[in-house]
This record gives C-alpha cells, structure tokens and sequence, in this order.
C-alpha cells in the first residue's frame, strides 16, 4: 500500500510490505528459487505477462519486491529495480540503456571502480566515454555530442564532497535529449532526491548508508517506468544482477531508521567539521555544511542535510595524515562508509592510490588528506580519537 499522503519517516517505514495471511508484522524473508502455479494456464499466463505474480527469484522475490517499491516511494520513483551491488545497479543502467555508437560523459570525481566499469568493461561494446570537471558547467556542455545518451554524476562526490546543481545538468542533458543519472550513495533519498529535481535515474549503493550498518552488500535504480521498469529489468531477468531476499530484508530494516540515522549522522558530521576547522595542525577541510565550502549555499538550496563525510588535509603530508590515522584506537581503518562506525581512510594511498602524481594534483587528492565517514558515536569521543594524531608544529 502507498499513501501519497505519507511523509518521508512514515514512507520509510510504512510502504513496501503486502502481508501474507499469517498476518507477520515484519516483512517475510522468502528464501526460494521458484514459485509453484496453480495450473499450466496460470505458467502461461505468468510467463507471457498478462496475469502479474512470481515466478522465479532471479527477477521475481517478494521480499525484494517489498523493498523496490519502499525504496521507488523514497525516491519518488515510478520503478526500482534492486541489484546484487551498488556496482552491479550502475552495470544494469549501462548495459539497459547504451548501445554500440552511443557516448557517455562522468564526471571525473565518481567511485573509482565506477570509472574502471565503464572506461575497461562497458567501453569494450563500443561505447565511448569523456570524463569531466564535477562542478565545472561549460566542460560538461563542451563535451557534449549529438550521441551522447547518459550523464552521469555523484553528488556530493567522494571525497571532497563537491556539489553540481542537478537541477541545471539535467536541463542541459535534456536539451541534448541526454538523460542525466546520478549515484545518490552519499545523501540518500532523506536528504536529496535527484528525481525531484529533474534527474533521470538515482542509483544506489544500498551497501552503504540505506543498510547502514555494514552488514551486506547490496544496490539498486530507480526511474521511471519504461527506462527503469523495462530496460533496466530485462537486465536484472536476463542478466541475473539479483539482490538476495535476506539482503533486502536488511535494507528494509536500514530503510525505517535511514531519516533519523541520516540526521545523526550530519549533526555529528558538522559538529566534527567546525572543530577541524579551528584546529591548529589542519590546513583545510571539505564539508558541505560549512560556509567555506564553494558549493555551500547551493548545498543549502538542493540537500536538506549537508551528509556524514568529512575530509581534511593535515598540515605535513602523508606521514602526518598515517600519524593521524594510526593514533587512533576507536575509528577503524578501512575504505567503507556510510556505518553507525566512523571509518577513517587515506584517499592517496588507497581508494585514490591508482592515480598518477599529476591526477591526484588534478583531483585536489593531497597528500595529506584524511576522509572521515562519521558514524554515530559520541562526538566527544570520536574527536578525542582524531586528537591523538593531531600534533601541532
Ligand atoms: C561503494 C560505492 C559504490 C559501489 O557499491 P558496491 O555496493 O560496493 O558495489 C558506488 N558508488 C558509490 C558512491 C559508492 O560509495
């Protein structure tokens, strides 16, 4: 049942979930392959389309289903379509809407494995590729073709959490009857929703803060019927990109505490923000919710929350950056985000570390920068953590 009426809180809690005649209160997990039809004529009708119903787990699962409507209704989509991975969700639009002869345009601050995707893999099926500035509109217009079918953006990016107005790229992708997909990992539906702004599809990542807790691997699309519903799906049936059941039951749980989790995590994040800001052995730090960000105000305009990652150059280049990240004894160390833990990760060395010198200068990747996903421990102590390392000169 969806209630147009609902708020976001109620949505996320409330939409999604048909029950069954045991009348369970939490969404069944249905942990089978197949379905059974009652008649060779129910197969039939099944299998052509014209009577709705499972069939087969691979495109067909009810506990999945009731997170591909709870995640539609978030994102205020028509259709979603969830996937085994939020890498699997971007391969399923790639291969659903591209063709042979087709070009796409990304901005150069997307995932890594992102770029890897689509430059050595979808690449290979004779699709081309040009790699743009986020935040620099004329490039994204310059390099724009008559074949070009799909933008492609995350906002906030990672991990300079740079902001684009989706707004104005999903206008000038129309204009070039391109459609505009954004990875919307680092907001989530609570406090961005692409859709509404004018953006074609929203993928996901839902192994980040949609579960929140870094128990499983997981992703998803949302669109529109005929894009999403249609193209992308034939995808997931043919291609077999499938979400599990008991994944999707995580979500669904990560779903109904995403809008109060995502407040938390922002409050930390901000406060956490400030007081780099005025540290003495910190040159810079990027946080969209602070006024010294050059995209704050329209952070401001297009977020209703400035997000939970926190990046910051020490003052000393990488040994001060590994000084800090080794002090502390709470924070763990590792590349993942989005988790009720804050996780603490060198960009230069790891999730960047494939860069040349001259790229790592091009994507503002310092030496000394620190990336912070800042998970809902107290503040106190996860500044007290961060102080450990902090030495100043
Ligand atoms: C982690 C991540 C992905 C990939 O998701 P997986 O679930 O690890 O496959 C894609 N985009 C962004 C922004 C991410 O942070």
């Amino acid at each position: 049942m969806i209630d147009n009426e609902w708020d976001f809180e109620t949505l996320a809690i409330r939409t999604g979930h048909v029950r069954t005649n045991e009348g369970e209160h939490s969404e069944a997990i249905f942990p089978t392959s197949s379905f059974v039809f009652r008649s060779a004529a129910e197969a039939a009708a099944r299998f052509g389309g014209s009577e709705p119903g499972n069939i087969y787990a691979r495109f067909t699962n009810p506990t999945v289903r009731y997170f591909e409507d709870r995640l539609a209704a978030l994102e205020g989509g028509e259709a979603c379509v969830a996937t085994s991975t939020g890498m699997s969700a971007i391969l399923a639009v790639m291969l659903g809407l591209l063709k042979a002869g087709d070009h796409v345009v990304c901005s150069r601050a997307v995932f890594g494995t992102t770029t890897l995707l689509l430059q050595n893999i979808v690449g290979k099926f004779g699709v081309a590729f040009s790699f743009v500035d986020l935040t620099d509109m004329a490039g994204w217009e310059a390099a724009l073709q008559p074949n070009t079918r799909l933008l492609f953006v995350e906002t906030p990016a990672n991990p300079l959490t740079e902001i684009v107005d989706i707004r104005e790229l999903a206008d000038l992708a129309h204009r070039n009857g391109s459609l505009l997909v954004v990875d919307n990992c680092f907001c989530t539906p609570a406090l961005q929703r692409p859709l509404e702004l004018g953006a074609d599809i929203v993928v996901h990542s839902a192994t980040k803060y949609l579960d929140g807790q870094g128990r499983a691997l997981g992703g998803a699309v949302v669109g529109d019927k005929q894009r999403v519903g249609k193209e992308v799906y034939g995808v997931l049936r043919n291609g077999g990109v499938s979400m599990s059941p008991f994944n999707a039951w995580i979500f669904l749980k990560g779903l109904e505490t995403l809008s109060l989790r995502m407040r938390a995590h922002c409050d930390n994040a901000l406060q956490l923000a400030q007081w780099l800001e005025a540290h003495p052995a910190i040159e810079r730090v990027h946080y969209p919710g602070l006024a010294s960000h050059p995209q704050h105000a329209l952070a401001r305009r297009q977020q209703s929350g400035f997000g939970g990652i926190v990046s910051f150059i020490v003052n000393g280049g990488q040994d001060a950056a590994w000084q800090v990240i080794d002090a502390t004894q709470m924070l763990s160390i590792t590349a993942n985000l989005g988790d009720t833990k804050t996780t603490i990760t060198h960009p230069a060395t790891t999730t960047h570390g494939r860069l040349t010198p001259e790229q790592k200068v091009q994507a503002g990747i310092a030496d000394g920068l620190v990336r912070v996903s800042v998970g809902l421990e107290s503040i106190r102590d996860i500044q007290r953590d961060l102080a450990r390392g902090l030495v100043v000169a």
